[in-house]
């Protein structure tokens, strides 16, 4: 690693994380992400740009706006850091090469969706759908390397010279794991309509997980829609647990019944549970951003015990 590329790439990525910052507050309001200058939410004071340094600005003026000294959240620094971080890691990984421009691509749009469901519950077509087109844009240029590029070309004749069917195949994998990245949560959206009668995952989770798919291929999609069903059953199963203990403890207090405490502790439990909307696009961006640095490694050796 280049350390004086690498600080570049970190620079760059704090500037990038700057702007994903503003893209989360903007764009669920549906306002544009390029004017006015960004300003206090609180007394709409512009910032200056001495103030807008990313993560130190945030650092020297203690977390407080200059004018009315309303608190800024921490998420402004730490989404700028992360996205540096990531960045590096893309480097690190890949590094100066289109790959590395492919994931830091995509790194920084699955950081912003994660951040905006978790905030708001909603993932802006604003960011999917243009990430879409550019999943199967970098198609052409990395190759997804997935099922179709590996079987393909032993099974068919291809009537194109060998580089162009290779951008071609990487094309179909990267449409093959958006289609397949899309149907899967449609589908589970439907059955868990069914099963809940509320609306677990909306068209947005779909269409984040058409351009995940569409940057990964369909192996790495299928890992991603496994390891955040998992993800988000654990979570889900840890919340409604520890609601239970909680409200058994208190009912404790009032019933002095240890076993009529625990079942109102677990009627309190359910309504909770059956109350509760999961980010589910927090936990699908999450084990994304895991599948492209470490989904192939896990693949591999999952391959190996069988
Ligand atoms: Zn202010």
């Amino acid at each position: 690693m280049d350390p004086f590329l690498a600080s570049s790439i970190f620079l760059f990525g704090l500037a990038f994380g700057s702007f994903l910052n503003v893209c989360i507050y903007r764009l669920p309001l549906g306002l544009s992400v390029v004017t006015p200058r960004s300003a206090c939410p609180k007394c709409k004071q512009p910032i200056a740009f001495y103030d807008n340094i990313p993560v130190l600005s945030w650092m020297i003026l203690g977390g407080r706006c200059r004018n009315c000294k309303t608190k800024i959240s921490p998420r402004y620094w730490m989404i700028e850091l992360l996205t540096a971080l990531l960045f590096l890691a893309c480097y690190w990984h890949f590094g100066l090469t289109l790959s590395a421009l492919k994931y830091c691509v995509l790194a920084f749009l699955l950081l912003g969706l994660i951040f905006t469901d978790a905030e708001t519950k909603l993932l802006p077509d604003k960011m999917t759908l243009p990430g879409l087109a550019l999943g199967l844009i970098f198609s052409l240029l990395v190759p997804v390397n997935d099922l179709a590029s590996q079987f393909l070309p032993g099974m068919v004749n291809l009537p194109f010279s060998g580089d162009i069917s290779a951008r071609l195949l990487s094309l179909l994998d990267s449409l093959l794991g958006a289609a397949l990245g899309a149907s899967f949560i449609y589908g589970a959206g439907a059955i868990y309509l069914r099963w809940r009668g509320t609306e677990g995952m909306g068209f947005g989770d779909v269409k984040l997980m058409a351009m995940v798919g569409a940057f990964l291929g369909m192996k790495l999609t299928i890992f991603t829609v496994f390891t955040a069903s998992l993800a988000g059953s654990m979570f889900g199963l840890t919340t409604v647990f520890v609601v239970w203990m909680k409200r058994t403890h208190r009912f404790m207090k009032r019933l002095a019944n240890a076993q009529a405490a625990r079942r109102r502790g677990w009627q309190s439990a359910q309504v909770v549970y059956r109350n509760y909307q999961m980010p589910f696009g927090v936990f699908l961006g999450s084990m994304a951003l895991f599948a492209f640095f470490f989904g192939n490694q896990f693949l591999h050796w999952y391959g190996g015990l069988w």
